[in-house]
């Protein structure tokens, strides 16, 4: 048997096909009819298969306990569902909706986070859902919503091939977007006069393959963005009739770049002021220019304000709704774009409407017949949630599909809130999760291959999942989860679903008139299809030039944007950073992020044996200066110490650091090594006061032999 599917790791969504052969042993290729990675695949993706065969850690049963110093015990799903709907519906009852909260992951399926949006926002009554995108995206999402009317992605991958100039900062796509890397390696190798700049003050493997790296020091990308802007309106690059005739705010952001001198500038980021220049040319002289980021702008205390210092760049060019032209922020997570459309964040409801809007929340109950008011605030977001289970104004969390106790910042302090939260629900596919150890209910959940569903790739594709194996066990799809939930809560009536076409269905609904409509989705088409971009409304064709029946390649091709004057805003930003200071006790500062061969919490990548090889262990990379000041050899134990812990590794010298900066994988954590390596041990509870994302890209700390 033959099926097509999507690789359940990252963002960029590549296409595979799974054979199954008689024996039931599986094997994974790229899926060459797919158009995001036609055909490739990177480490992660080839060896799916083996964390699919891999059962040893699966969670099979529901697992239920009446206080935590008791073990966890089998009992039925009915006996699960209806004890925590029983202690939900008291809490609920006793302290309101916000003392309930559900936290997701970009892991999960659009259906499911549509599911359990529409249960806590319009039938619980409370908007504290909030999903693990709010650790990875939420910045981009604000910096598109302030610059371009709304939460979109203007370009395509095809935008790649008709480039000439990448801006690639805070982000290492070599490793960690490595298809979209390949096609932008692939471009450059038959067009050699294209141009790729990498800003990242670590000598990443996208730096060493990029024509001008610009190792900047942390925190200090606004300076650039501002300068670099500040180079392109001297040197006579910027779209002066696009700046008048499609935006707003330009007076104001030429003040703002122009208060610093392009020496100045160099200085405060740790560059050449030449440097700033070539860059500046480059971008002013270029046809097509595509700006890629990630981490290194959105987990930050002004994740915001570097968002949009960098589409700015792209307004003042009008570089933007033009093949090979435009920011792309690259998602993350496999379907953290679908989950900010159906309204998985605790500000929004489903397609892109806003929870604090009354005509959108009017529009939404009125769709649902929900029987409670939509909450007018949002909800708590993901460390807000841990805040408020410390002081017990959140009493009960369920946890689906996400680690937070490796994955959140300043994990002491939150390891400490789950302790005290009344109740804890995890829902998982895998024991390996490090909440397992906190939970009150267990809820085994169905993995990939195991459920069918969609998700929503970096560039607005959507692809259809199919079930192509029974889950082991008693384990359920996790939308099935949650209507079965939603059953025993009492509101059976608006959760009757039998299929995740159903949900789908309904979903596609309530996007209809809006700027993600996509009316004309279903699960035909894309079976039909493979895949489409939104918006697809009903009628089968995309929207705008370059659109077609495969749905809309790029947005703002008629340069009409979605904010209510239908201009683009430009934002004149500071280009100060609020991150948590050094001083002499902690002089350094500490990065965290990926590698190439691991994803995540490691409950799936850390399985394979093939995928360990690459980095067995954890490491703190440091620079030779900084090493040889305090004593460290290459290789040696040593304990990295920050305000909130401390955790002890193996040293790394490179040169790959800038003095001053050393780097933690963020992968690991308590259950793989007791304590060892958890990085975000480190890390601090700072977030970005309009995103809510935190600061993970900065903390202070020291480094000792240990
Ligand atoms: Fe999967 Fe991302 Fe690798 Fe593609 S690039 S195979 S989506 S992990």
């Amino acid at each position: 048997m033959i099926h097509q599917t999507t690789c359940c790791y990252c963002g960029v969504g590549c296409g595979i096909v799974v054979r199954q052969e008689p024996n039931g042993r599986l094997t994974v290729e790229g899926d060459k009819e797919h158009p995001s990675n036609r055909g490739m695949l990177c480490s992660k993706g080839m060896n799916l298969h083996y964390t699919v065969m891999d059962q040893s850690d699966r969670l099979l049963y529901p697992q239920m306990r009446l206080n935590r110093s008791m073990p966890l015990q089998r009992v039925s799903w009915d006996t699960a569902l209806e004890r925590t709907a029983a202690v939900f519906r008291t809490l609920i009852q006793k302290y309101g909706p916000d003392s309930v909260a559900f936290y997701v992951s970009g892991q999960c399926l659009t259906e499911e986070y549509y599911l359990v949006n529409k249960l806590i926002k319009g039938f619980i009554g409370s908007n504290n859902i909030d999903t693990n995108s709010r650790l990875c995206m939420s910045s981009a999402v604000v910096g598109y919503k302030l610059s371009l009317g709304e939460d979109s992605v203007p370009v395509c991958y095809d935008d790649i091939e008709e480039a000439d100039v990448f801006y690639v900062q805070g982000a290492n796509p070599a490793w960690c977007h490595p298809i979209i890397w390949r096609r932008i390696e692939a471009h450059k190798a038959a067009n050699p006069h294209v141009k790729i700049i990498c800003v990242d003050p670590r000598r990443t493997d996208t730096a060493r393959s990029s024509d001008l790296h610009l190792p900047i020091r942390p925190g200090t990308d606004i300076v650039l963005n501002n300068a670099i802007g500040r180079l392109l309106i001297e040197k006579g690059y910027i779209d002066d009739e696009f700046i008048v005739d499609h935006t707003d705010g330009f007076t104001a952001y030429r003040e703002q770049v122009m208060q610093r001198t392009i020496d100045e500038a160099a200085d405060i980021c740790g560059i050449n002021a030449d440097d700033m220049h070539v860059a500046a040319d480059w971008i002013g002289r270029s046809k097509g220019f595509l700006s890629l980021w990630t981490m290194g702008l959105n987990q930050s205390v002004v994740g915001v304000n570097k968002n949009l210092s960098l589409i700015n760049l792209h307004l003042i060019t009008g570089r933007i709704g033009k093949p090979g032209n435009g920011p792309f922020s690259l998602t993350g997570q496999p379907n953290a774009m679908g989950g900010r459309e159906v309204g998985g964040l605790a500000n929004v409801l489903p397609a892109h409407r806003d929870v604090t809007n009354a005509a959108h929340r009017a529009e939404v109950e009125a769709f649902w017949n929900s029987p409670v008011k939509i909450a007018d605030k949002p909800g708590l977001t993901a460390t807000e949630m841990f805040d408020a289970l410390a002081d017990d104004r959140l009493k009960a969390i369920w946890i689906i599909n996400t680690n937070p106790l490796v994955s959140l910042p300043d994990l002491n302090a939150a390891e400490n809130a789950l302790k005290k939260a009344r109740y804890v629900v995890v829902q998982d596919v895998s024991s390996r999760a490090d909440t397992v150890a906190f939970a009150d209910v267990v809820l085994p959940a169905a993995a990939w291959l195991e459920k069918e569903g969609t998700m929503t790739n970096a560039e607005r594709r959507i692809t259809y999942l199919p079930k192509v194996l029974n889950a082991p066990g008693e384990a359920l799809p996790d939308a099935e989860i949650i209507w079965r939930f939603a059953q025993k809560m009492g509101f059976a009536d608006a959760f009757s679903y039998n299929t995740a076409a159903e949900v789908y269905l309904e979903y596609t609904q309530i996007t209809a008139g809006t700027n993600v409509d996509v009316t004309g989705v279903s699960y035909e088409l894309l079976k039909a299809k493979r895949s489409v971009q939104w918006p697809y409304p009903a009628g089968g064709r995309g929207q705008g030039a370059g659109s077609g029946e495969t749905g809309t390649k790029r947005l703002f091709t008629d340069q009409t944007f979605y904010t209510t004057n239908q201009r683009a805003q430009l934002h004149a930003v500071p280009d100060g950073n609020n991150s948590e200071p050094t001083d002499e006790n902690f002089p350094l500062v500490l990065t965290t992020g990926r590698i190439r061969d691991q994803w995540h919490t490691m409950t799936k990548t850390g399985r394979v044996a093939k995928l360990n090889q690459h980095a067995p262990q954890p490491f703190l990379q440091i620079h030779p200066k900084d090493a040889s000041d305090r004593g460290i050899q290459d290789g040696q134990l040593v304990e990295v110490k920050g305000r909130r812990g401390e955790v002890r590794v193996k040293a790394q010298i490179t040169e790959d650091v800038r003095p001053g900066l050393c780097f933690l994988p963020m992968h690991w954590g308590k259950f793989l090594n007791s304590n060892l390596g958890r990085a975000n041990n480190l890390t601090n509870a700072l977030i970005d006061p309009r995103s809510k994302e935190p600061d993970f890209k900065f903390s202070a700390v020291e480094v000792t032999p240990y």
